[in-house]
């Protein structure tokens, strides 16, 4: 498997940036898993420097941003001739007042990873959880460090899919019922809530009580009043099925939320794809069953 790696400055300028704060928790788990890393310039040369990944052949060095490393990035994910040039998705690690972060080179990342249906990890929460996921569907025993990604009692969990999304949304909470009721406690957007309600109902949860919390419909301010929970620690999870085929009246509240998971870069896990949220649930279920 293939990464893509970049990091806003602020996140790899000491020390205890969160590149590093990633790399410590996970560079065990990197190696195990023989993750190949494709390292724009400034974040390759900060892991070098910090002495970190040294000797891992896994590491590559692409060019600068301003060179178009990361545009490179964006040509990977979604696959160009030969093995070596294909990415299975990318780590973005965004300082969200970094201008560069909403450049275009960096709106198509993650476009294209939510359109290839491949991981767009942009916290450090979400590295960490993506690594001990594939960890987990390697074989290898639970990493205690990642306790507290999969203590889902104690997390709330945001649902939210775009129009054209609620059927796949609807298909993987029935699928995942279970996993996914065993969250302290659930919210949505209005809509996506609605149908969501409507389905627990109809597998007999209590017909006295919400399955999600619902908020406003996205397009009237949903997404903003889920990102202020996530900003307040309040909301540690957020699945989103966006439709990247349309153009989106409220893409500014889109961005808003996004924003705010990678303001609390620790916290929040951010999961964009199907394909990678039934991947997260039957690594919880299997991690569960290795006695974690
Ligand atoms: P909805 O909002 O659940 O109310 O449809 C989701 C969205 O369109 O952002």
């Amino acid at each position: 498997m293939r990464l893509g790696l970049a990091a806003n400055r602020l996140h790899h300028q000491n020390q205890d940036a969160a590149l590093f704060r990633w790399l410590r928790a996970c560079e065990a788990g990197i190696r195990e898993l023989k993750l190949g890393l494709h390292a724009i310039g400034r974040t390759h040369d900060a892991i070098a420097t910090a002495g970190m990944l040294v000797d891992y052949a896994g590491l590559r060095r692409y060019p600068y941003g301003r060179e178009g490393g990361l545009m490179k990035l964006v040509a990977e994910v979604v696959g160009l001739e030969g093995a070596e040039r294909s990415l299975d998705g990318a780590i973005y690690l965004i300082d969200p007042v970094d201008p560069s972060s909403i450049f275009p080179e960096a709106t198509a990342l993650k476009r294209q990873c939510v359109i290839h249906g491949k991981p767009f990890l942009s916290t450090v929460a979400s590295a960490r959880d993506w690594i001990e996921m594939e960890r987990i569907h390697a074989g290898f025993a639970p990493d205690p460090g990642a306790d507290r990604f999969h203590a889902l009692e104690t997390q709330t969990l945001a649902l939210i899919a775009h129009d054209a999304m609620k059927p796949q949304m609807l298909a993987f909470a029935a699928e995942h019922f279970d996993a996914l009721s065993r969250f302290a406690h659930r919210v949505a957007t209005g809509t996506t809530g609605q149908r969501l309600n409507e389905l627990a109902w109809s597998l007999g949860w209590p017909h006295d009580r919400l399955w999600a919390e619902r908020y406003q419909s996205g397009p009237m301010g949903g997404d903003a009043q889920i990102a202020d929970r996530v900003l307040e620690r309040r909301c540690q999870r957020v699945v989103f099925f966006e439709d990247p085929h349309v153009a989106r009246q409220h893409e500014a509240d889109i961005q808003l939320l996004e924003r705010a998971v990678t303001t609390v870069t620790d916290d929040a896990v951010c999961t964009t794809s199907p394909v990678v949220a039934r991947r997260w649930l039957q690594a919880v279920a299997l991690r569960a069953g290795r006695g974690a």
